[in-house]
C-alpha cells in the first residue's frame, strides 16, 4: 500500500473553514464530517488530522504529521516555548490575519511600550511576549492566561494585555486600546526537519505547487487592453508587477495593438485611470482561477 500524507489542519475554528477551502482549490476531495480525527482525501494519498489549533505544532514536531496549517501566532509561541527547533514556516497562505498586540485601559498609565517597565501583563503567549520584552529591554511580569485576557485589567490581574486583535471590537468592549504590535499573523504552512521518504516528498511536492498556484492567483489578475502602438512602453510599465505583456496586432487597424499581461498585484481604478489617460481603451480586469509556473 502506498504512503499517505498527513497534514494537520484545525477542526474547528477560526481557521478551519479558510484551510479547507484551500486545500479543496488545491483539486483534493474531501469532506469533514461529525467528530471524526482523520479526513481521508479521496483523489490523492493524503490524509488531514483534524485536531485543535494548538497541538498542530507538536504534531508535526513529533512526526505523528508531515506538515500543519496553524496561525503563524501558535506556531512562533510553540517554538519559543517549548522549543520545537525542527519546526519551520514553509508559506505564508494569506487567510486568517489577525494581530498580536499590547493593548492597556484607554486613556491610562500605560500608552507606550516603555510605560509597561516592572508592569504586570496578562497573555496566552508568555513564550512570544518575552521575546519580544527582552528585545526592547523592558522588565515586566508576564501572567499567563489560557482565556479571556482581555478581563485582567478589570479584575487586577494584570496592568496591560498581550493578545489577539482583528477588528478591536473585543478590546474597546472592555475599555482598551492597543499602542502596540508584538506579531503580524496568517496562517501558515509548517513543516518539520524530518526527512520524508521518496513517495510522500513526490506527493508534497505536488501539493505545494498548487499552494503556490493557489496564493499567486489570489491577488492576481488578467488584465487585457488596447492601445496605440507608440504607447506600448508607456503602457507597460504602468501594468502592477506584471511580465512583459503579450502584444498582438489587430486586424482592423495597424496603429493599434492588444495588449494581455498577467498582474501579480492588485489592479485599483487609479491604474485604470492611469491607462486610459496613456491611451489605453476597452480595458477588461479578469480573475485568475489557476496558475501554475
Ligand atoms: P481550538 O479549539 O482549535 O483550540 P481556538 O479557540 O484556540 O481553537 P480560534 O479562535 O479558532 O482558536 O483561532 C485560531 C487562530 O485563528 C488563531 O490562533 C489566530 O491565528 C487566528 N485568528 C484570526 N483572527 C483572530 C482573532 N480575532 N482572535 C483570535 N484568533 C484569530
Ligand atoms: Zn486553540
Amino acid at each position: 500500500m502506498s504512503e499517505r500524507l498527513r497534514i494537520a489542519v484545525q477542526k474547528k475554528g477560526r481557521l478551519a473553514d479558510d484551510s479547507f477551502t484551500m486545500l479543496k482549490t488545491c483539486g483534493l476531495n474531501f469532506s469533514v464530517r461529525g467528530d471524526g480525527l482523520l479526513a481521508r482525501v479521496k483523489n490523492l494519498p493524503i490524509d488531514l488530522l483534524l485536531v485543535r489549533d494548538d497541538d498542530i505544532p507538536n504534531f508535526v514536531a513529533s512526526g505523528a504529521s508531515d506538515f500543519g496549517l496553524v496561525g503563524e501566532n501558535v506556531f512562533a509561541e510553540e517554538v519559543l516555548s517549548a522549543k520545537q527547533l525542527n519546526l519551520k514556516v514553509l508559506r505564508r497562505l494569506g487567510f486568517s490575519r489577525c494581530n498580536l498586540c499590547l493593548a492597556a485601559d484607554e486613556g491610562g498609565l500605560i500608552q507606550t511600550l516603555n510605560d509597561l517597565k516592572n508592569k504586570k501583563i496578562a497573555t496566552s503567549y508568555p513564550g512570544i511576549l518575552t521575546a519580544y520584552l527582552k528585545k526592547n529591554n523592558i522588565v515586566a511580569d508576564c501572567v499567563e492566561m489560557k482565556g479571556a485576557v482581555e478581563l485582567a485589567p478589570r479584575i487586577h490581574i494584570a496592568d496591560a494585555i498581550c493578545d489577539l486583535v482583528s477588528s478591536g471590537a473585543t478590546l474597546e468592549a472592555n475599555g482598551l486600546v492597543a499602542f502596540d504590535t508584538v506579531l503580524e499573523s496568517e496562517a501558515v504552512l509548517i513543516g518539520s526537519n524530518r526527512e520524508l521518504g521518496a513517495e510522500k516528498q513526490e506527493i508534497f511536492e505536488r501539493l505545494l505547487s498548487r499552494i503556490d498556484g493557489v496564493i499567486r492567483s489570489k491577488d492576481s489578475k488578467y488584465i487585457m487592453l488596447n492601445a496605440p502602438r507608440a504607447q506600448i512602453d508607456a503602457i507597460s510599465k504602468i501594468l502592477p508587477g506584471s511580465d512583459a505583456p503579450t502584444i498582438i496586432p489587430l486586424a482592423t487597424d495597424d496603429n493599434l495593438v492588444a495588449m494581455q499581461a498577467v498582474c501579480t498585484e492588485n489592479v485599483f481604478w487609479e491604474t485604470l485611470e492611469a491607462l486610459k489617460d496613456n491611451g489605453a481603451r476597452s480595458i477588461l480586469v479578469l480573475p485568475i482561477e489557476k496558475m501554475m509556473a
